[in-house]
């Protein structure tokens, strides 16, 4: 069976320029075409009354590193136009996101929903949480009815993934938050994988998305950070409540390393959306290969993927034809263009297994077979991991 020929995602050329800095006021910055790095802990103000002003806002002035600085701000303006986002705030990792936005919005005796498979540190926090007299759920229903069924007279946020993790399915994101929003709940959700140039959640009726922005927004594996946008109301409590208390700021030089990552984040995704696809379609056809899970060869989700995604990223998984975690341990061992590890989004392809061989009750509550493998396909060409993949299954 041929590949079939690579499809190029429709990307916003508005957001094209965004994201190559176009927006960005050069006379701002003495002309410097790329920002300056304002690596200063605190701001000195003319007069005290301008300090106590400043203090008295600190998300709107420059005062401490700890709040406001001028390089962090330049790629929280880029993030909340590409997201269409009042604001954007971006945090030191992706979990200092996630953090700040169920420390900002919850208090003891909320009720919390998490819809579809959900990236497992979210629901560490949350069962941390409980010891706060937070409570949450889990649904692995995304059925619209299911997902009404499972909310309580004191759920206060919805919390969703689309494609979900390790297995990318998708859901029906706005007849979930049109739900949530009728009965006057708020919805978060994790775009991490799609960026907002293939979805924006917020103008499908979403109110807070969140990014683990050390995955494709920095694109380089050389970062950790995260970022919240949404209304300029909600990121204010979010501030305040959350993210000046904790304290889990991006320091000024990673915000410029983000912000250089986002330059070439449409030609970035470009390559990856055609690379995933010839790779998935590949695995799609292997004897040795069960299934793969990627939204774009799922066809009972074509309707979902035509009306939510501009394009596909390139973390997707599959399961082999075996049992044996022996098997699919000896086959990830044999790979050499994919490097062995966590995290995703980068331009070196990587491999990972859920699977540990002991952990067969907690994939099985998920759903998620025990032969699955994951891969995070970087900026080689195709042809040259199509050929790794192919060596590496025929031990299988
Ligand atoms: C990695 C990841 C996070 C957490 O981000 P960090 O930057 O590692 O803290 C959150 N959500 C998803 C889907 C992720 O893959």
């Amino acid at each position: 069976m041929k590949n079939p020929p690579p499809v190029f995602p429709d990307i916003d050329p508005g957001d094209e320029l965004i994201c190559l800095g176009h927006e960005e006021d050069l006379a701002d910055q003495g002309g410097a075409l790329a920002p300056p790095i304002v690596q200063t802990s605190l701001f000195a103000s003319p007069t005290l009354g301008d300090l106590h002003a400043g203090l008295g806002a600190e998300h709107l002035h420059h005062v401490y590193t700890r709040g406001q600085n001028p390089t962090v701000e330049a790629v929280e303006e880029k993030i909340a136009r590409l997201e269409r986002g009042e604001i954007c705030k971006v945090f030191g990792s992706g979990m200092a996101a996630v953090s700040a936005v169920l420390l900002g919005l919850l208090r003891a005796g909320d009720h919390v929903l998490f819809v579809n498979q959900i990236y497992g540190p979210t629901l560490g926090l949350a069962r941390h949480l409980e010891r706060f007299g937070v409570e949450h759920d889990v649904t692995y229903d995304v059925e619209t009815e299911a997902v009404a069924g499972a909310l309580r007279d004191n759920t206060r946020l919805v919390w969703l993934e689309s494609p979900s993790t390790m297995l990318f399915r998708m859901m029906d994101v706005p007849a979930v938050a049109t739900l949530a929003r009728e009965r006057g709940i708020l919805t978060a959700m994790d775009n991490s994988w799609s960026t907002p140039l293939f979805q924006k959640p917020l103008t499908r009726g979403v109110d807070l998305v969140v990014h683990s922005a050390t995955k494709y927004l920095g694109g380089h594996s050389d970062l950790v950070a995260g970022a919240v946008a949404g209304s300029a109301e909600l990121l204010e409590r979010i501030f305040y409540d959350a993210f000046l208390l904790n304290g889990g700021i991006l320091g000024p030089f990673d915000a410029w390393l983000l912000n250089r990552g986002i330059r070439t984040l449409p030609t970035r995704l470009r390559a990856h959306h055609a690379g995933g696809l010839e790779v998935a379609s590949f695995l799609a056809q292997h004897p040795k290969v069960e299934r793969v899970f990627h939204p774009g060869l799922d066809r009972q989700a074509e309707a979902l993927v035509a009306d939510q995604l501009a394009g596909f990223s390139s973390l997707f998984s599959f399961s082999l034809r075996t049992d044996r975690f022996a098997a699919v341990r000896a086959f990830v061992d044999r790979l050499r263009r994919f490097r062995i590890g966590v995290s995703w989004g980068g331009v070196e392809s990587l491999v990972i297994t859920p699977s540990k061989g002991d952990n067969d009750a907690f994939l099985a509550a998920q759903g998620i077979p025990r032969s699955t493998v994951r891969l995070s396909v970087g900026l080689e060409s195709p042809a040259l991991l199509i050929e790794d993949l192919d060596g590496a299954l025929a031990g299988v």
